[in-house]
């Protein structure tokens, strides 16, 4: 247990508390701060557009009136009036019980990736675990695929020649604070989908649904790295899950460009001989004070923040070297471009300040902002709604993360719904967040996920109409918005 605030006793927040509610049998989100009956919540929500304060999005009821877009699932009786019937909807019943069946399997192992953080690119044993459980439960796996020794790619195969739909999977940690973004729920979320897919035997549709294991999307960009190996050649449409403080299909996502700065000075013995030395540390620290300086004149979604990752050797000796990293984060690559310029102007002019020599050296791999997928968006919704889990109203407390799944987005149609496993209010990348991530609200969250991109695949993978029309969004939306 993390102190970062007093609970009280029975205190929502506390995840031992969740735990009595499990063993109370209680609906894990009933008392969650901003609940409520689920059911009921979920048809509260069910109107809610998902594109906060860009309009793409009508609400749920309009939708359906006015466009008739997203294919209409109705739990019981499996088609609509108006809509095609997709033919998902007879299979549908079977994959949730498969969900529910491996439930405690995919706990015990979402709790031994929790128990066991691997960095990016290092995620050798959940790479190990999340392939072995996905060839048991019947799917052809791929190890060490893109040339990523920890990615994966796992296929359920359907009837013959048709559409690819994968579910990517996250498994990475964090330095120092553990999985306090949650990827093992994403990573047996993902796996859950997979593993209850497979139950069904052979696909009943034409094509196939892959779980591909994406490895370091804390910082490598894993994603990037298999796309430019092809491993998302012939993957018509994509789709994961996140864990958060909140059940959200849709919330931007910033574009990154991240960025070494480096000063070059000159050392000396700090107290003899100060004057001859060249200090590389105050061009840093004068970096540090130029940007804060900068922050009331860029955009209020744009993020610059940065850390010294190396500020001299030793205090008798005047730094000759040193360095940082920093991320420039916006809406827009534009405008991360923008950033790129002013940032390097205040390094350089820090330089000079000191009197050092400069390098700033940008990533040429640049995460971009998350593209929406209105057809896949609903389609998720709709099955969130299917399985009585609600989705919440973004409370507009946080500001906006990233993602390798940005990139992704931009190539092909791609959904990155957060789904709830901590009360409101819990930042990620906290130690709080990282304990909710194990946390029976986690349960909660991973088994509802795993059901809703099973669900959602197949909706895809059964209806031709419905993936044309995803990949119409995809062309319409326009990039990098
Ligand atoms: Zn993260
Ligand atoms: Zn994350």
């Amino acid at each position: 247990m993390v102190g970062h605030r007093q609970r009280e006793p029975g205190d929502s927040r506390d995840p031992a508390h969740g735990a009595d509610r499990a063993r109370g049998h209680a609906h894990p989100l009933a008392r969650v701060r901003g609940g409520g009956r689920p059911a009921a919540r979920a048809r509260r929500h069910a109107g809610l557009g998902e594109d906060h304060g860009h309009d793409r999005v009508r609400p749920a009821r309009e939708s359906g009136r006015r466009r008739r877009r997203a294919p209409r699932i109705r739990r019981g009786d499996g088609a609509t009036p108006g809509a095609r019937v997709s033919g998902a909807d007879a299979v549908k019943p079977t994959v949730t019980e498969a969900v529910d069946r491996l439930a405690d399997d995919l706990e015990r192992l979402s709790h031994r990736i929790h128990d066991t953080p691997e960095l990016a690119f290092k995620e050798e044993q959940a790479h190990g675990w999340l392939a072995e459980f996905l060839e048991k439960h019947g799917a052809r796996v791929e190890r060490g695929v893109g040339g990523l020794a920890t990615a994966f790619r796992a296929t359920i195969a359907g009837m013959g020649a048709g559409p690819t739909i994968a579910i990517m999977a996250e498994y990475d940690a964090l330095p120092g604070i553990g999985h306090a973004c949650g990827h093992n729920v994403i990573a047996t979320a993902g796996v859950g989908a997979g593993a209850a897919l497979a139950a069904l035997g052979t696909l009943p549709f034409a094509g196939r649904i892959q779980v591909i294991g994406t490895p370091a999307e804390e910082g490598g960009a894993g994603k990037v790295k298999l796309m430019d190996a092809g491993v998302f050649d012939g993957v018509d449409a994509a789709m994961m899950i996140h864990g958060r403080c909140g059940t959200q299909v849709w919330r931007p996502s910033l574009g990154i460009i991240k960025v070494k700065v480096e000063f070059f000075g000159q050392a000396a013995h700090a107290s003899s001989w100060p004057w001859r030395g060249v200090n590389a540390l105050n061009a840093v620290i004068a970096l540090f004070n130029a940007l804060d300086a900068m922050r009331q004149q860029i955009r209020t979604d744009a993020r610059i923040h940065g850390v010294i990752t190396k500020g001299g050797e030793q205090a008798n000796i005047i730094p000759e070297y040193t360095s940082a990293e920093f991320y420039l984060r916006a809406i827009t690559v534009p405008y991360c471009h923008e950033l790129l310029r002013r940032f390097t102007a205040a390094a350089e002019g820090a330089a000079t300040a000191a009197g050092c020599r400069v390098q700033v050296t940008a990533d040429p791999t640049v995460h971009e902002p998350l593209k929406p997928n209105p057809t896949m968006a609903e389609a998720f919704r709709r099955n969130l709604q299917y399985i009585d889990f609600p989705e919440d109203p973004d409370d507009g407390q946080a500001g906006y993360g990233s993602t390798d799944c940005g990139n992704v987005s931009q190539r092909l149609p791609t959904i990155h719904p957060y789904i709830r496993i901590s009360p409101d209010g819990v930042p990620g990348h906290s130690r709080e967040f990282a304990e909710w991530s194990r946390s029976p609200l986690a349960r909660a969250g991973m088994l509802a996920g795993a059901k809703a991109l099973a669900l959602t695949a197949l909706d895809l993978l059964a209806s031709p109409e419905a993936l044309a029309r995803a990949k119409h969004d995809f062309t319409r939306e326009g990039g990098n918005a």
